[in-house]
């Protein structure tokens, strides 16, 4: 059992207060929440025929053409920074009315529940990867000034747009609870969270921003100058208790770098699979940073992918691979680069082992390398190593830690000092690579990198193949 700690209120006896607060508004919790209902369609924006009245609905913001002429003048402004065009804003918001525009003039996201597939999981059981003690202190890359903190201990908000949106000075998303016990998260629910944690971190591994599961406080999520660098987005996630549609989540557009704290919602309750909640937290904090959906002209405003692809803005709960898309799939209706909009917002994370030999680490027999795969097909790893006489040596690399999914296929190359390569691995249908090879008394090189799958209508580029590897080489 892990004590839900809500850091950014001190006092201990604030979480048991919380809890008892929250088990109040559970008490009021109105009928309408998504439950066992992840695999049916229902059109964005539906509401329930059995309402509380005390819980309002974003109503009346302005979609499509309405929308178009509300923004004026923004529009342009908007658009450049999406890194798209104002007649490919114009098109997104005639064809896609889950992007609208809110009372205030922000574009907003509002997500319906889910798709119409199976929800895919690795076939892991959630299990802890760290200590459970340290469920609620995860961090990606602690370094980073930018945060995505990922909320699950409940979150009152107060003061923000979504307040005036719902009429409401304030509400309360509760502690997210499989077991209803919201004063502890069980075993089975801590490790949710970290599966969930490691596939956003995945998701963001090529930015500089941490991914955290340790609230930063309101001053380490708002942009409170222009000289501030030291913010980001709370992703709260929990039970639906104060709006009457059937959403899996909602966003502002642009609200990563807002000076208030301004969260992005994934509603999620005991039933809601781990993957899903994964795949929203990437796909709300996408949509604050700018990125638009990715659907099919014509069929839908949400890609739902093929074979074992989806695009993160689309529809991506039941593919196993998920990515960040540049709209290379058959049918895209947008080629919004996300890697280049989410990169000028969080900027690159800085190589990590060099691509080149004459830089290169070593690769010592029985040590796992750990490292990210971060700029594309543009980015290697290079790992050097030296045998005194033939041997066989079996190399192998595996995702980074327990994702609920990978967006690193890896691909393994070994080289001679001369630059030919001798032996790839790079398996058909496996992110992981595993090979044996044979090889004479000399130095010789692994080149680790990502690559797609088949082609982009069947598989996926390398265009989002990035994120955390293990290497080991190992005498046979
Ligand atoms: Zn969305």
């Amino acid at each position: 059992m892990l004590t839900i700690t809500k850091h950014h209120r001190g006092a201990a006896a604030t979480a048991a207060l919380t809890a008892t607060l929250l088990a109040t508004v559970l008490g009021a919790a109105h009928p309408a929440e998504a439950s066992a209902s992840h695999a049916k369609s229902i059109p964005t924006g539906a509401t329930s025929s059995k309402v509380d009245p005390h819980v309002r609905a974003t109503i009346d913001h302005r979609m499509g053409k309405k929308a178009i002429s509300f923004l004026g003048t923004d529009l342009a402004k908007h658009a450049k920074r999406s890194h798209i065009s104002s007649a490919q804003l114009k098109k997104l918001l005639t064809d896609d009315h889950s992007v609208r525009v809110d009372e205030a003039g922000n574009l907003e996201a509002s997500d319906g529940a889910g798709g119409t597939g199976a929800i895919v999981t690795t076939g892991k059981a959630d299990t802890l990867v760290w200590p459970i003690n340290q469920t609620q202190l995860l961090h990606s890359r602690p370094g980073a000034t930018k945060k995505i903190y990922l909320d699950f201990n409940g979150h009152t908000t107060t003061g923000t747009q979504w307040n005036t949106d719902v009429g409401r000075t304030s509400f309360t998303t509760p502690v997210w609870s499989r077991d209803g016990d919201l004063s502890t998260f069980n075993t089975a629910e801590a490790a949710a969270i970290q599966a969930a944690y490691s596939s956003v971190a995945e998701d963001f591994a090529p930015f500089d921003v941490d991914v955290t599961t340790q609230d930063p406080g309101v001053e380490g999520l708002r942009k409170s100058s222009a000289s501030d660098t030291s913010y980001g987005i709370r992703v709260v996630v929990g039970k639906n208790t104060w709006l009457n549609v059937l959403n899996s989540g909602f966003a502002k557009f642009y609200s990563f770098s807002w000076n208030n704290d301004t969260p992005a919602y994934c509603f999620a309750d005991a039933n809601t699979p781990t993957k899903q909640i994964a795949e929203c937290i990437s796909h709300e904090t996408g949509h604050t940073v700018g990125l638009f959906h990715d659907g099919q002209a014509g069929v839908t405003d949400y890609y739902k992918g093929h074979a074992n692809w989806a695009p993160i803005m689309g529809d991506s709960y039941s593919r196993a691979m998920t990515q960040w898309s540049r709209g290379q799939y058959p049918g895209a209706n947008n080629t919004q680069d996300d890697l280049s909009v989410i990169g000028s917002y969080l900027g690159w994370v800085p190589d990590d082992y060099a691509g080149t030999t004459a830089t290169t680490a070593t690769l010592p027999a029985g040590t796992t390398r750990s490292g990210k795969i971060s700029y594309g097909s543009g980015e290697y790893d290079a790992f050097k190593f030296s045998l005194g006489s033939t041997r066989t040596v079996n190399i192998q690399s595996w995702e980074g830690f327990q994702q609920v999914d990978t967006n690193l296929n890896s691909r393994v190359q070994v080289t001679n000092s001369a630059g030919t390569v001798i032996a790839t691995s790079s398996p058909s249908g496996n992110t992981r690579t595993n090979m044996n090879v044979t090889l004479a008394a000399g130095t010789y090189y692994v080149f680790v990198d990502g690559v797609g799958e088949n082609t982009a209508s069947t598989g996926y580029t390398n265009y989002d193949s990035m994120g955390y590897y293990n290497l080991l080489l190992q005498f046979v």
